[in-house]
Parts: C-alpha cells; sequence; structure tokens
C-alpha cells in the first residue's frame, strides 16, 4: 500500500494521528478538517498515497468518487445545510496544501458568506476551437 511516513493523510490513515472520522472502507477514509470552512466541512481521501488526481489510478478515483452522493447527503442532514460544494485543491498552484489527494465535502447555506472569485472571460473567436482539438489531442494519448 503506499504510503507516506511524512504526510498527515497517511498518518491518519494509519490512526497514529487521531481525527474525527465519520466514515471509513477498505479503500478510503472521510473526516473532519481540522480547520473547517463550515461546520461540517469533511474531508475525503483514499487510504493509499496519492499526491495528487492526476496519479491517483481511475478504479480507486472511481471508488473514491462514489462516496459524494452518502456523504453529501449526511452533510445536508447533520450540518443542517442546504447545499454543498465538492472541492478538490489539486497542485500547489490550486491551493493544495497536503500533497495526498484529498476531496472536501462543504456544508453550504444561502448567505453564508463563504464563496471565491467567480471572474468568467470570454474567448477570441477560434479560441476554444484550437483548445477543445489540443484536449482531442491529449485525451486520445492514454497516460
Ligand atoms: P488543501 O489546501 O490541501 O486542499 O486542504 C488541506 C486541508 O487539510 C485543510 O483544509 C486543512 O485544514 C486540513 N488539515 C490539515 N492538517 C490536518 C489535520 O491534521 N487533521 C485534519 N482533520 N485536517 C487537516
Ligand atoms: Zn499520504
Amino acid at each position: 500500500m503506499p504510503r507516506d511516513a511524512d504526510c498527515i493523510f497517511c498518518r491518519i490513515v494509519s490512526a497514529e494521528v487521531s481525527a474525527s472520522v465519520v466514515y471509513e472502507d477498505e479503500n478510503c477514509l472521510a473526516f473532519l478538517d481540522v480547520a473547517p470552512l463550515a461546520e461540517g466541512h469533511l474531508l475525503l481521501v483514499p487510504r493509499d498515497h496519492f499526491s495528487d488526481l492526476t496519479s491517483l489510478p481511475p478504479p480507486l478515483c472511481g471508488s473514491v468518487m462514489s462516496l459524494l452522493p452518502r456523504l453529501g447527503s449526511a452533510v445536508m442532514t447533520v450540518a443542517k445545510a442546504s447545499g454543498f460544494n465538492v472541492l478538490v485543491n489539486n497542485g500547489k498552484a490550486a491551493g493544495q496544501a497536503v500533497p495526498h489527494v484529498h476531496i472536501h465535502v462543504i456544508p453550504r447555506v444561502a448567505s453564508d458568506g463563504l464563496g471565491y472569485r467567480w471572474n468568467a472571460s470570454k474567448y477570441a473567436p477560434g479560441r476554444a476551437e484550437v483548445l477543445a482539438e489540443a484536449y482531442q489531442r491529449a485525451l486520445r494519448t492514454p497516460s
């Protein structure tokens, strides 16, 4: 099982470091974020250490992501939320502080003041077609 002795989430998985665990199975663990953006903010992690989503084997990614409907329902009930955000900060540039794949599930209620800049822009004429082709080429090449 891939593990990094210096990784805080590996240490939580192995119970060397305590956490408020809310769910576990053979592949995954979910626990309360120690510094929540809202009460009930959860982190969902694979037990195995993979630093980011691009290195996560697709079947394991499937197992982890398949828990989101259940966790989301629990967040709605327990945190009395009327919605939730599912967030992955992938890579340092995206704000990832802990290099062990994790998914934030953040309870939301209307007017809770949480938010982020969503400065939508527009493509110059022709640019979307160029990008779409580049993506299609990249996605034809197995990683
Ligand atoms: P990131 O910025 O990497 O997406 O988020 C890392 C998250 O892990 C942060 O929200 C932070 O509060 C949480 N976190 C960091 N260390 C610990 C810890 O020791 N225990 C728990 N429960 N959460 C942690
Ligand atoms: Zn780890």
